[in-house]
């Protein structure tokens, strides 16, 4: 019998933990074949990672599972500082609360969620849909790349081998831990999209040839040593215990963040659903430093206690516990052979988890990464080069923020080993870097500046409207119903861009016609044309948004150019695309011009990426430039 022929596949994912199934999200629904496969069993169990920022909820509004994520976390509102008495006594005293909040977001920066759960919707979202499948107890062991094909457009150049993997294999995430409680399934195994198990007959073939492959397999990545690519970076000296537990205590701040500082560490303590909390306890032995595969759990609870002193901390039930030694690594390169194969998540970067970086990281890794493979695979990006400029600005965007994470990372350690005077307000910076506000990616293809940022008219470039930085998210009203909607909410992950015209105030008349001016270049442009408006495309690859500021009473929503209220003979009009900066009915008014400090008159165009990124601010009327940015990404 000749052996079985290889399955092809568009994209092959290596791991389906946080990473992986962020990036499998973006297939659903794309004509485009995704298969996952994953040494594990079956989904995570439990896994370490839990809280969630508000720039990740906001990834999950786009695939959909916001709402379901979001009902199922727990807030952080309040985060109160103590530290050594003043007088000299002995123990710790509360300093301050402060409240959990970074104003620019106006929601809550964090919430926390257990890593299993927030797989659970992620996988859930995708097994409806036929184009992508996992394998669990299925594992890479070996990789090919034909090198001569690479450049060339609908080539299979990556061929693997798969084997089933009949161990139970625990699920740790990274290197760092010596985890205990991370148990293996019983095998809930979802081969296919149906969950069903294949027989003989349907065995699916261990031989597969993929146009692309990405290693989402955690801090110890297969795929990463196949490509070899190194790590850069080491270990730390901070060895810390890390515990959930349901704590029997009379320490008056339990259920808030806190950050504790005695003579002998700090701990930060986090609360969870359930009734437990978290702690992160640094655990030290003299001179030397401990090993953590010999601390025992009573070790890290005496050193907890005697941080927490006077107040008492005796043991509920604890769900799980590790110790583990921080390590601070990088890759040299997120991908290899032009393009072909990528590398996400904790196989590139592993951190502390303190500051609740790591799973964020990963799922935003893969949120940047995927739409960029989206639009090649579905062709939307025209030739090979243009394809291949898009591709690598994944590394080019994502290394950098790893970098800062290290470095953000190991200056939170010290603010822990050694904690200054100004803790606090260090304290509340950090968090704001951790929401990933101050990311702002480099210029490219993607992150046009057309007429260099600085020749910008002044009434651009305010707060963080900046080509590269997230669009920040703001509320405003649909005009057709009134029905309020946060941005970020309605620009699903549809690998759709956005062009959004921030019109001002059209029931000025001169404010207007501008508007119609745009919107009858736009629909009508040569070379925007087949994006804009597509003829035989449900879905175009550029949608085009306006967001006023007039009464919305004084806007006749029918008479506007048909981009921007486009026709379908299934549907009638799309009344999704106008929105006014007004107040709704009941959740008053988001400000929208105000907080992104856009003048009423003068309004602005940002052209949006698929992921939410800002690629280019544009003069309101600039629609050149509108042309120049897609003509750039040649799509
Ligand atoms: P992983 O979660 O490691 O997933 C990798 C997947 O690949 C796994 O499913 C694995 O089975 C599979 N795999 C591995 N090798 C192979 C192979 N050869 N073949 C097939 N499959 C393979 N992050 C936060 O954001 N917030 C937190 O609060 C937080 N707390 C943490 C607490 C602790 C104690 C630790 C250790 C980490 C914490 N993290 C936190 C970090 C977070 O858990 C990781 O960064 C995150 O899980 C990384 O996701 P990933 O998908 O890249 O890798």
């Amino acid at each position: 019998m000749s052996p079985p022929a290889s399955t092809k596949v568009d994209l092959l994912i290596v791991g389906a933990g946080p990473a992986g199934l962020a990036l499998a999200n973006w297939f659903r629904g794309a004509n485009i074949k995704v298969l996952i496969v994953d040494k594990k069993p079956g989904p995570t169990p439990r896994g370490q990672a839990e809280g969630l920022k508000s720039t990740t909820n906001e990834i999950f509004d786009s695939y959909g599972i916001g709402p379901q994520v979001t009902a199922e976390s727990w807030r952080l509102e309040e985060i109160a500082c103590w530290g050594t008495r003043k007088d000299g006594g002995e123990g710790i005293v509360r300093e301050q609360v402060i409240p959990d909040k970074v104003a620019e977001l106006g929601k809550p920066r964090e919430t926390m969620l257990q890593q299993s759960r927030v797989e659970h919707h992620m996988l859930h979202n995708i097994l409806s849909h036929d184009n992508i499948e996992i394998r669990y107890s299925t594992a890479p062991i070996s990789v090919d790349v034909d090198t001569s094909c690479v450049h060339e457009t609908d080539t299979f150049p990556v061929s693997v081998s798969l084997e089933k993997v009949t161990t139970n294999t625990n699920t740790t995430n990274g290197d760092t831990t010596n985890g205990t409680n991370c148990h293996a399934t019983n095998g809930h195994h979802i081969n296919g999209q149906n969950g069903h198990q294949p027989d003989e007959h349907d065995a699916p073939s261990d031989k597969i040839s993929a146009k692309y492959i990405v290693g989402c397999d955690g801090a110890r990545s297969w795929l990463r040593k196949q490509l070899d690519v190194s790590l850069e970076g080491d270990l730390t000296d901070s060895v810390f215990g890390v515990v959930d537990m349901v704590p029997k205590s009379n320490f008056p701040d339990i259920r808030r963040v806190c950050y504790l500082r005695a003579a002998s560490g700090t701990i930060l303590l986090v609360p969870r659903s359930n009734k437990e909390v978290r702690m992160y306890i640094p655990v030290e032995s003299g001179t030397a430093l401990p090993d953590p595969k010999d601390l025992t759990f009573d070790r890290v609870m005496d050193a907890a206690r005697k941080i927490i002193a006077p107040y008492t901390m005796e043991v509920g039930s604890v769900s799980w516990w590790s110790a583990y030694r921080v390590r601070q690594r990088v890759g040299n390169h997120f991908s290899r052979l032009n393009e072909r194969a990528f590398l996400v998540g904790d196989a590139v970067h592993t951190h502390s988890p303190k500051a609740g970086q790591g799973m964020n990281t990963s799922i935003q890794d893969a949120y940047n990464l995927g739409w960029k493979l989206r639009l090649t695979l579905k062709g939307k990006v025209r030739s090979s080069g243009a394809r291949q400029d898009l591709l690598r600005t994944y590394e080019s965007e994502r290394r950098p923020v790893a970098l800062d994470l290290i470095a953000f990372d190991k200056g939170f350690l010290k603010l822990f080993a050694a904690p200054s005077a100004q803790f606090d307000t260090e304290i509340l910076q950090a968090l704001k870097f951790t929401t990933g506000l101050s990311i702002r990616y480099p210029p490219s293809c993607a992150v046009q500046l057309p007429k260099g940022i600085e020749q910008l008219g002044p009434s651009l470039l305010k707060a963080d409207l900046v080509p590269g930085k997230r669009l920040p998210d703001f509320r405003v009203v649909y005009q057709a119903d009134g029905v309020p909607t946060w941005m970020h909410k309605r620009l699903s992950a549809t690998g759709q861009f956005r062009v959004m015209i921030f019109a001002g105030d059209i029931s000025d008349s001169t404010t207007s016609k501008r508007l119609h001016e745009v919107g009858k270049y736009l629909g009508e442009s040569k070379s925007l044309k087949h994006v804009v408006m597509p003829q035989s495309e449900q879905e175009p690859l550029v949608e085009v948004l306006v967001v006023h500021c007039a009464e919305r009473d004084l806007v006749d929503f029918l008479a506007l150019p048909e981009v921007y209220r486009p026709w379908s003979d299934e549907s009638g009009y799309d009344f999704w695309r106008v929105f006014a900066d007004v107040e709704s009915v009941h959740d008053g008014h988001g400000r929208a011009y105000e907080r992104l400090e856009i003048d009423r008159q003068v309004g602005c165009t940002v052209v949006v990426r698929p992921d939410g990124y800002i690629g280019a601010v544009l003069e309101v009327d600039d629609v050149e430039c509108v042309e120049r940015y897609f003509e750039g990404m040649n799509v």
